[in-house]
């Protein structure tokens, strides 16, 4: 790409898991890439190896804030995703999901940019309707544990349709599900990073509930592919659109593959099932295979190989 017509892109919460995979591609998307971040759950160690290319920027800086940057396309991914990290503080979790939301599309307003909110399946909450669709509104406990993080994110969603309808934007709202892989925070207490990091070190793995509660895993690659497809397509594809891996497992079958993709030696063991914890979460993505062409190439083993690879070595075990 040549110098003029390199893209501008800002990427929020650039740092964490997710965006530092985002960022990476779009550099070799060739893109100048602007990663934002408070490191409240993300960590500089993800993004450290991009600070020498001469495309990457990194501004520390809380989303809940205005900012002024001169951009063309924005990602906002800027909220932490595990439970234990949006739990700890909840109100700043609303307010990153809310004000956030607000700061990014009021800069898309003024410098004209497209912009990608990274929504949620937990937009669906405990589901009754399964697989879910996009035309389901969901089944969220408004007051819970983890409304902070449901419904901030429901209420982005509002804000970047009504800024479509009110303020012609170019919006796009991916509601990903279960995402995995590489530079997940090993103490985020999600899933697949605890059961791993569990299993390498022959510890118990710890089952909430009776493990028969579903999942469905997508792999970071695809699911990068599938926001990057969304951002590039045409402007009257705002989504919301389901991104993530149909494939659905119990806890319990997660476990015992861990194990067995680990050879370890590690026993299962059962703690109580945290208050308002889905039973089942299963994507329906016929309208990303339609619309975007886009579907999961990694399987779930595949994916736990290259992840399990990162952390032997980032835990040196
Ligand atoms: P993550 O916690 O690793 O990354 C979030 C990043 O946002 C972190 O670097 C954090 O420091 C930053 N951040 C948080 N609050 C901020 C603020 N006020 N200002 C600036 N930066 C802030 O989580 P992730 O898994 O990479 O998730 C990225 C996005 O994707 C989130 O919006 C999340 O809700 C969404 N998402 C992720 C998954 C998943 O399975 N990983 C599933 C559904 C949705
Ligand atoms: N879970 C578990 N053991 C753990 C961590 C999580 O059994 O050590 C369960 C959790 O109760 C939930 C599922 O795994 O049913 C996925 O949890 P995660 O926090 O990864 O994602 P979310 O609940 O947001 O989908």
């Amino acid at each position: 790409m040549s110098i003029k017509n390199r893209k501008r892109v800002l990427v929020t919460g650039g740092a964490g898991f997710l965006g530092s995979h985002l960022c990476e591609r779009l550099l070799q998307d060739g893109c100048d890439v602007l990663c934002v971040d408070n490191f409240y759950s993300g960590v500089k160690d993800n993004i450290a190896h991009l600070l020498g290319n001469a495309h990457f920027e990194l501004l520390r800086h809380d989303v809940t804030f205005p900012l002024y940057v001169e951009v063309d396309e924005i990602y906002n991914l800027a909220c932490p995703a595990s439970p234990i990290h949006y739990q700890w503080d909840p109100v700043q979790t609303t307010k990153t999901s809310v004000h956030g939301a607000i700061n990014m599309l009021g800069l898309a307003k003024r410098v004209k940019a497209k912009i990608l909110q990274a929504s949620t399946s937990e937009v669906y909450g405990d589901p009754d309707m399964h697989p879910q669709r996009e035309e389901y509104w969901g089944r969220v406990n408004p007051i819970g544990l983890r409304a902070c993080y449901d419904e901030g994110k429901r209420c982005a969603e509002t804000l970047f349709f009504d800024y479509r309808r009110q303020h012609t934007l170019q919006i796009k709202v991916a509601r990903i599900f279960n995402t995995y892989g590489p530079r997940m925070h090993p103490n985020d207490g999600r899933v697949v990073s605890n059961f791993i990091v569990q299993a390498l070190r022959n510890a118990p793995i710890t089952i909430y509930g009776s493990g028969e509660q579903t999942r469905s895993f997508c792999y970071v690659d695809d699911l990068i592919e599938g926001l990057v497809r969304l951002m590039d397509s045409a402007d009257e594809i705002t989504g919301p659109i389901n991104l993530g891996n149909p494939t659905e497992f119990t806890i319990r079958e997660l476990a015992t593959e861990v194990i067995r993709l680990t050879d370890s030696k590690s026993s299962l063991i059962y703690k109580a099932l945290p208050a308002d914890d889905p039973r089942q979460r299963q994507p329906d993505i016929d309208r990303a295979r339609t619309v975007l062409g886009w579907e999961p190439q990694t399987d779930l083993a595949e994916g736990l190989v290259r992840t399990i690879g990162y952390f032997r070595q980032s835990l040196g075990d």
